[in-house]
């Protein structure tokens, strides 16, 4: 926790770890990355039924994009309105295809051992909340540059999001949000996904 006035609290991700967020429905919740280029990958449950939770594949046939756009509703996988993506701070560099990240997913690039992950900072986030999951839906990946080629190929160029860039988004019924400060480190061509140092610390504010 960094900042804290009369209706919002600041608080830090570190690098490479998740948290979760109550936010109730009105409330807004504010995600920065102060360093710039660090993948935020974002997951929101129905805080009553957790087994409600944001859908990117279902959002994109109601947007009609595969990216998130300021002014976008974003919906769970019954169709109904979770959030509202109120304010854009990153010039659209966002993605909602990339799988989170877990530790099949670095073994696959030849890691050896534990290496962090998306997929489990979720899953420790959420048991920290007293609310255990059993599956990782796709998250919307704020801060990841992808881009869909003409032929369909999928690319991830390097990661332009400047430092301070941020994304605010309405929640429209209660929710649990968790975010997690992407830990891929590892130098595959083609998909540096973060900055060249390494995953970084984000800032997220409820008010
Ligand atoms: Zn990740």
């Amino acid at each position: 926790m960094v900042r804290t006035d009369a209706v919002t609290t600041e608080h830090i991700v570190p690098p490479a770890e998740g948290r979760a967020y109550r936010v109730q429905k009105g409330a807004h919740i504010r995600i920065e990355t102060p360093y710039g280029a660090q993948a935020a990958d974002f997951f929101a449950f129905n805080a009553e039924n957790v087994e409600e939770c944001l859908s990117a594949n279902h959002t994109w046939v109601t947007t009609f994009n595969v990216k998130p756009r300021e002014d976008d509703t974003l919906i769970s996988q019954f169709r109904r309105p979770m959030l509202k993506f109120s304010k854009d701070g990153a010039n659209g560099v966002h993605d909602m295809m990339i799988a989170a990240c877990d530790q099949f997913r670095y073994e696959f690039f030849g890691h050896v051992g534990h290496h962090a992950s998306c997929a489990e900072n979720l899953h420790i986030a959420m048991r920290r909340m007293g609310q255990p999951i059993n599956s990782v839906p796709q998250p919307v990946n704020f801060f990841t540059n992808t881009r869909i080629e003409e032929d369909g190929s999928f690319v991830s160029p390097p990661n332009p999001v400047s430092p301070g860039a941020f994304v605010e988004l309405e929640a429209l019924i209660d929710l649990i949000c968790v975010v997690s400060s992407c830990p891929f480190d590892l130098e595959v061509d083609g998909w540096p996904i973060n900055a060249e140092g390494g995953p970084s610390e984000l800032l997220v504010s409820v008010s």
